[in-house]
């Protein structure tokens, strides 16, 4: 029996991929930076399925990539191109809401559902599922465990690993994890489903997950604001912090961010002329209707605007404005592809740092690498700045020559954020591209740790190799 047709047997020829036309799109991450063809693509449909396929897997000397939306910004879901051969074990078939208890505030979705669509049942269900970001219509439940994603309102609601209750995982060893369990107490020994959140799927590939959900937000206001500077937007988010309100997302972005968003975004408007140095995107909310929040909403802007820290405000006067002013930025990573190759970093300072870290990396940047375009934007009311530099207008020689153009950039601005007391990964992982960081920042006794418990669960090195461990 070939490798091929051991896995074929489990999932059958359909969904066991071998054709180069076919591994293309599994082989190539989101951002082009990575491009390494496996030697299968796998589509297990059940549990057992992937119990089976991890099994096969190891009998046949494979390593084993799993694989959810594919929107990883890090490469953790494709295989190394110098690596083991490995099979890709995709999740996409593996995509049912098993249940969802609107009483007990819980929802049990397997690994491969789109996250777009667990809002969905969410909201179906009279319930909020709260994580939003411009990939969630393609993203999995998977892989946003798997990474444990942000997004816009990781600031009132926490990342990913904050809504899980349990998880039903496949050890590298095929035996399954079952802690699936909905129960919000329960202090049985150690937590172990945060060992698999964040791991990127080097300890495990997990199949479901019991999730918290959250009672829908019926009361919002939304405003998309010009200020003159961070220190401004800091203010501005005291302010909000301070109104009574819920602040549920502060979005800070430099405008040629939100020129990129003009130029490149299909179906977008700015509700301001873009003639500001910086814009913020900012929502409040309260689950009763009858909070005033028009009035706090507008009382915070028009006190920032006397102090001088907000220069104009539009404030959404319709849901469909308020999505409008969310599509922009959701829109944003697809918009600032189509401007051309950058060098990206996933920094998070504390939030009193960001105007500080701001000045300092667009100061060193600037000053190294005046042909450049910075962008920076970011989850500010998280800390969390996407900080990149793009290709100059009209650039034709490609992305391996600017990532060699801008050496050091990265390094730089991550020693910044270090030097803040910040993170190098605020959000989006590790995967391939920033182990070399983790060398130079992890904590050694949290990297001996971390090694330690990979050898345990994975002696033979066969789960996700080459990602996230230096
Ligand atoms: C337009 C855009 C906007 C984005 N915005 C944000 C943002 O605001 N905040 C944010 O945090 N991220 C953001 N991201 C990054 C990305 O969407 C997230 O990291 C997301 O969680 C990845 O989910 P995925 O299903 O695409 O995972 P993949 O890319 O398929 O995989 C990511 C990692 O998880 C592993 N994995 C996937 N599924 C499983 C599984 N079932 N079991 C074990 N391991 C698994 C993979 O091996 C890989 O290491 C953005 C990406 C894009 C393209």
């Amino acid at each position: 029996m070939t490798a091929f047709d051991a896995l074929a047997d489990v999932v059958g020829p359909a969904a066991c991929l071998t054709d180069p036309h076919d591994l293309e799109p599994y082989s190539l991450d989101w951002r082009g930076a990575y491009d390494a063809r496996p030697t299968a693509v796998v589509k297990p449909a059940s549990t057992a399925e992937v119990q089976a396929v991890v099994a096969r897997a190891r009998d046949e000397g494979l390593a084993v990539v799993p694989a959810g939306g594919r929107t990883g910004l890090c490469g953790g879901a494709v295989a190394l191109s110098n690596g083991p051969a490995s099979i890709v074990v995709s999740l996409e078939r593996l995509n049912r809401i098993r249940d969802i208890d609107a009483r007990d505030f819980s929802i049990v979705a397997e690994a491969g559902c789109v996250v777009q669509a667990v809002q969905q049942a969410a909201a179906d269900a009279g319930r909020l599922f709260p994580i939003q970001w411009g990939a969630q219509g393609t993203a999995q439940i998977g892989g946003m465990l798997s990474t444990n994603a942000g997004g816009i309102r990781t600031l009132c609601w926490g990342n990913a690993r904050e809504l899980v209750l349990g998880l039903e995982v496949v050890l590298p060893d095929g035996r399954v994890l079952d802690d699936l369990r909905r129960v919000r107490k329960d202090n049985s020994g150690y937590a172990l489903r945060h060992l698999f959140i964040g791991a990127e799927g080097t300890l495990g590939i997990i199949t479901a997950a019991a999730m918290r959900l959250l009672p829908p937000l019926r009361n919002v206001e939304t405003a998309f604001i010009a200020v003159p500077s961070p220190d401004a937007a800091l203010s501005l988010y005291g302010r909000f912090r301070e109104s009574g309100a819920d602040l549920v997302a502060f979005e800070l972005a430099v405008r040629h961010s939100m020129e990129l968003c003009a130029r490149y975004g299909v179906d977008l408007r700015m509700p301001l002329p873009l003639d500001a140095p910086w814009y913020v995107m900012a929502e409040i909310a309260a689950a009763h209707p009858s909070v005033p929040l028009r009035q706090m909403m507008e009382e915070t802007l028009s006190g920032a605007m006397e102090a001088g820290e907000v220069l104009d405000a539009a404030l959404a006067e319709s849901e469909a404005q308020r999505l409008g002013i969310w599509k922009i930025r959701e829109d944003y990573p697809e918009c600032s592809r189509h401007g051309g190759p950058a060098v990206n970093t996933d920094t998070s300072v504390p939030v009193s740092a960001v105007p500080t870290f701001l000045s300092k990396a667009i100061g060193e940047v600037e000053r190294r690498w005046p042909q450049g375009r910075i962008v920076a934007i970011g989850h500010a009311g998280d800390g969390n700045i996407h900080f990149s530099l793009q290709v100059p207008e009209g650039w034709e020689q490609g992305r391996p020559a600017w990532v060699a153009a801008t050496d050091g950039f990265e390094a730089l601005v991550n020693e910044i954020a270090v030097s803040l007391g910040g993170s190098f990964s605020a959000e989006h992982g590790i995967g391939q591209s920033k182990r070399h960081a983790m060398a130079t920042h992890k904590n050694p006794v949290a990297l001996d740790v971390m090694r330690q418990i990979k050898a345990t669960l994975d002696p033979e090195g066969r789960m996700n190799p080459g990602k996230v461990l230096p």
